[in-house]
């Protein structure tokens, strides 16, 4: 039987792999890979390397987790190395943990490699701190992808107030949404807020707005996006240095 290594690949730029994931990926029998995971790592694998494809080009829908976890445990009856790659950190929105708890429920070895998240990087690249001292002290990473119904929504909106940093990933076919949301819990129209597509990449673009305007500004960018929402938005001014 073989070992599963469920692997971060890093936000985009390929030179964002850590070592660990690059050296399992050049022994690997078998890559598993979804939309994000950069395929150019791909082009590290050994001859004879079998690539499976678990993604559709919308990230909303991939194949079925169980599927997917399904395909993990029997490349691993076969394989000795199997790499299961996915975008940023396995465990951040990447549904590294249920994968492990399968494997582990039908006896399969695993080792989690993290990876370097997009929620981070993301922002970084695009000249944004996540924290910056005397402007945020804290931030976090929120799904923006849930239900509908708002009785069912587990994000704490309410504790969206202060000037600490948001960053939604998967919340950019929710825009408007969120915006209208922020303001409706007090933040001011003009509060800044980014939205970045395809950050770390080459086609890196990035729209600075406000809660008011961002959604007519940012609307038509291309996936995948995140959206940063807070005052460190505005050190962009300062800190801007990819191109
Ligand atoms: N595990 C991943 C996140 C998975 S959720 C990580 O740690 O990065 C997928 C969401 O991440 C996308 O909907 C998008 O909001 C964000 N994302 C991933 N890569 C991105 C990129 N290069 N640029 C902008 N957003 C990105």
């Amino acid at each position: 039987m073989g070992r599963v290594y469920l692997t971060g690949a890093g936000p985009g730029d390929i030179e964002l792999l850590t070592v660990k994931a690059l050296r399992v990926i050049q022994k690997a029998d078998v890559i598993i890979y979804d939309r994000l995971a950069n395929r150019e790592i791909l082009d590290e694998a050994k001859s004879g390397c079998e690539f499976i494809y678990v993604g559709k080009e919308d990230s909303h829908h991939t194949l079925p987790q169980e599927k997917i976890n399904e395909i993990l445990y029997k490349s691993a009856l076969d394989n000795n190395i199997v790499v299961r790659l996915k975008g940023g950190d396995p465990f951040v929105f990447g549904r590294g943990g249920e994968e492990g708890i399968y494997l582990r429920e039908r006896g399969i070895e695993f080792e989690f490699i993290p990876g370097i998240t997009s929620a981070i990087a993301v922002p970084e690249y695009a000249g944004i701190p996540v924290t910056h001292r005397g402007v945020s002290v804290s931030f976090r990473v929120v799904t923006g992808h849930e239900s509908r119904d708002k009785s069912k929504s587990q994000i704490a909106w309410e504790n969206f107030r202060s000037d600490d940093t948001i960053v939604f990933l998967m919340g950019f076919h929710r825009l408007e949404f969120i915006s209208k949301k922020l303001i409706s819990l007090g933040k001011p129209k003009s509060y800044p807020i980014a939205v970045i597509s395809r950050g770390t990449t080459k086609d890196e673009k990035v729209v600075v707005g406000t809660l008011e305007n961002i959604y007519e500004k940012a609307k038509d960018l291309p996936t995948p996006a995140l959206i940063v929402v807070g005052r460190v938005v505005l050190l962009r001014e300062k800190l801007k240095w990819f191109k």
